[in-house]
């Protein structure tokens, strides 16, 4: 659901009223988290259909409060997008996330595909600074753009549509690519996989939940990923926690798929082994 700017019913929300009074306590909170480099970023596997291997991951924000625990991206992005803290915190997630990537890489053979997605908020997509950003942190890790996919929902390309295409197309001119998470789910407009430099589509756990049991979701799944087909873009299936689940996405010819039954988002260095083909299976 879309939150407008100001409403209260956040502190309400589990995560963030239980130990705060009033916004000012839970912004400040989140302001010294910032200042105090309390974000960590977990690692999510992205497997490969066709090879059955870990070929890079998914970027996953954690808060590591010293005095309040591990806390998930539900209970502090709201209140981070809404405060603007959003674009500090995804800097550090940027920065994590290549750095790490350009790690894996220089463990494996440099032909090999490897890539490293990192979710954007609507905020950060409106910021200016955003494009000298992911230029710095490739520059920065030496990373190679084209490794680096950045995740966007259709939302967030529906609102400030000329701020959006102008943001992406720079994007793109860097080298990276772009993706759109859990595909179909939004208010979508089928033009704007024309108008905007869309690279690959998430197909949504939303979706993925039901394959092999539900006819809907079967039709959604394959409607999506023949489209994909069709435009030339790559898919990832997200949220596969059981075989059926996996043997469906891989006879409807997902590029990429990801979820519990491959592995949970761990740490960079597990990523690393992942990809260096130790300890897989
Ligand atoms: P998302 O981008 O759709 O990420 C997928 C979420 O599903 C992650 O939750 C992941 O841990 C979880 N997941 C992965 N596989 C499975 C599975 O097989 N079953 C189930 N039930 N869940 C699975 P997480 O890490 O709690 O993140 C939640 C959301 O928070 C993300 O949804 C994303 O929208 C947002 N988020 C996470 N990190 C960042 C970040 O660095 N920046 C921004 N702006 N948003 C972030
Ligand atoms: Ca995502
Ligand atoms: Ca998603």
């Amino acid at each position: 659901a879309k939150r407008s700017g100001g409403s209260t019913h956040l502190f309400y929300e589990p995560g963030i009223g239980e130990h705060t009074d009033t916004r000012q306590d839970a912004e400040s909170e989140l302001t010294a988290a910032v200042q105090n480099e309390e974000f960590v970023v977990a690692y999510q596997p992205l497997i490969d259909m066709r090879s059955g291997r870990p070929i890079g991951a998914e970027a996953l924000v954690r808060w590591q409060s010293p005095t309040k625990g591990l806390r998930m991206p539900d209970q502090f992005i709201p209140l981070a997008e809404e405060t603007g803290l959003i674009t500090d915190i995804g800097a550090i997630v940027l920065r994590d996330a290549c750095m790490q990537a350009a790690r894996w890489v220089r463990s494996i053979d440099p032909e090999d595909e490897l890539l490293v997605t990192v979710n954007l908020s609507a905020r950060q997509l409106q910021h200016e600074g955003l494009v000298e950003e992911v230029r710095a942190a490739l520059t920065e890790s030496a990373l190679d753009p084209h490794r680096l996919v950045l995740e966007i929902t259709e939302t967030m390309l529906m609102h400030d549509r000329d701020t959006a295409a102008t943001t992406l197309w720079a994007l793109k001119d860097l080298g990276v690519r772009i993706a759109i998470d859990d595909f179909g789910t939004g208010y979508s407009s089928l033009a704007y996989l024309r108008r905007f430099p869309i690279d690959m589509l998430k197909v949504a756990r939303e979706f993925v939940d039901g394959l092999g049991r539900d006819a809907n979701d079967d039709a959604i799944t394959r409607a999506i990923v023949d489209l994909a087909g069709t435009l030339g873009l790559l898919t990832i299936a997200e949220g596969i926690e059981t075989t059926q689940q996996q043997e469906h996405v891989a006879a409807l010819g997902c590029d990429l798929a990801q979820g519990y039954l491959f592995s949970r988002p761990v740490d960079a260095d597990m990523v690393m082994s992942l990809v260096r083909g130790e300890s897989w299976e």
